[in-house]
């Protein structure tokens, strides 16, 4: 999950990062208020999950609140790369004297971590290491030993920082490794990371990737998720701890085991373009040992989407072999039907694998409703995709 610039700074304040004092703002009079409880000029940003903001006008200077609430009304509904601005950070202006560039990452390649530093800051880091690569500096990280502040120091002074400002850097480098540790993230970056007049250091931008993978250890971290940019049915899929992507189509779509998921996305495509183009719904993945309950989680889930005409569960069955996964099916539908569910799109069942032949007597045995098997996973996306494609 990618971090908002307010988010990066508030970790990095946690941590002992300097960061200039700001509030964030969703209308421009809140705006105006930040700046007068802040006092003095003030730099007005939008807060949206992509760089280049301050080329694209996103990042403006004000005078006082007057001039921040002008300026706010200019940058918020703003359009940036894609992003609509919904929220600007309003922070003490900075009288800046240089601007530089660190950054810590998971360098994949090197199964380490990376930091990063170059005496070229606020701008576009790419371009720095292609066109002066010399100017940017690296330096491997072991993840056990971490980043000592000796490292850090000699990693500033390799990418030509001036003597003056090595000491505090390798002491912002040093607790911004403790962001990057602590917080789980996969990436940290500050730029501009700034000098200012009066010499002292300052992170004026952050940018902070935390590893999802880590959530379970990170209770802070739900907090920073856009619940306003998730699609309501992924954040009720993700409540129930179901791996579900919604798409444009029309079939829904259940399996077990995100391999065998993928390939029935692509059967379903590949069937749906002889009834004009059906497409997948979604994808959910409910893992090997599922349970009735999870089968009904992820049922009530798919059913819910109106644009769901059809549903195809494929399961084949290894561990947890078909005939629990039929009782499973059974079971769920009883759950949802006893919630006043009506289930009123036709579901396919094809199942396969461990126990098949049992799975599918007790389907045709349980004779519920709306409920066909398949034997073949094309027959059965093929069906699905016909039933989709006639609006049943
Ligand atoms: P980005 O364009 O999305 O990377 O947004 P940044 O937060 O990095 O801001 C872009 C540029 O605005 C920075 O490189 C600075 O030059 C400038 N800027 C940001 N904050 C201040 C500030 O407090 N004072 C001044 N004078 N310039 C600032
Ligand atoms: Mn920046």
């Amino acid at each position: 999950m990618d971090l908002l610039e307010h988010q990066a700074q508030e970790l990095f304040a946690k941590h002992g990062v300097p960061v200039g004092r700001g509030r964030v703002a969703t209308t421009p009079d809140e705006a105006s208020a930040a700046a007068a409880e802040i006092g003095g000029r003030v730099v007005v940003k939008a807060q949206v999950k992509t760089g280049g903001r301050g080329k694209a006008g996103g990042v403006r200077l004000a005078g006082g609140p007057d001039d921040a609430r002008g300026v706010a009304a200019a940058i918020l509904g703003m359009d940036i790369k894609g992003h609509t601005v919904h929220k600007v950070l309003v922070t003490e202006a900075s009288d800046i004297a240089e601007e530089y560039y660190v950054s810590l990452l998971l360098d994949r390649s090197n199964r380490s971590f990376l930091a990063l530093a170059s005496r070229e800051g606020g701008v576009d880091i790419e371009q720095v290491a292609t066109e002066n690569p010399d100017a940017l500096a690296r330096l491997a990280v072991d993840p056990v030993d971490g980043l000592a502040w000796e490292d850090a120091l000699r990693l500033a002074a390799d990418a030509g920082l001036p003597d003056d400002v090595r000491d505090p850097v390798a002491t912002v480098l040093v607790r911004l490794w403790n962001v990057f540790r602590s917080e789980d993230a996969t990436l940290v970056e500050i730029n501009p990371l700034a000098r200012l007049a009066d010499g002292t250091v300052l992170a004026l931008d952050g940018k902070v990737t935390v590893d999802d993978n880590a959530r379970y250890r990170q209770p802070g971290h739900p907090r920073f998720a856009d619940v306003t940019a998730t699609d309501p049915l992924e954040s009720r899929a993700a409540a129930k701890n179901l791996n579900y992507v919604k798409l444009d189509g029309s079939v829904g779509v259940i399996g077990n085991g995100a391999g065998l998921v993928m390939s029935t996305l692509d059967v379903v495509a590949y069937a749906g373009e002889e009834f004009g183009g059906v497409r997948p719904a979604n994808f959910l993945d409910i893992g090997g040992g599922a349970s009735a309950q999870v089968m009904a989680d992820g049922l009530e889930i798919i059913l819910g989407d109106p644009d769901v005409r059809s549903v195809l569960v494929n399961v084949f069955g290894g561990i947890t072999a078909c005939d629990a996964v039929a009782d499973g099916i059974v079971q769920a539908i009883g759950l949802l039907t006893e919630a006043g569910e009506t289930i009123s799109k036709p579901v396919v069942v094809r199942l396969d694998g461990n126990n098949a032949a049992e799975g599918r007597r007790i389907l045709a045995e349980a004779a519920l409703p709306g409920v066909i098997s398949s034997g073949t996973m094309d027959g059965a996306a093929r069906l699905a995709a016909e039933l989709a494609g006639k609006g049943a």
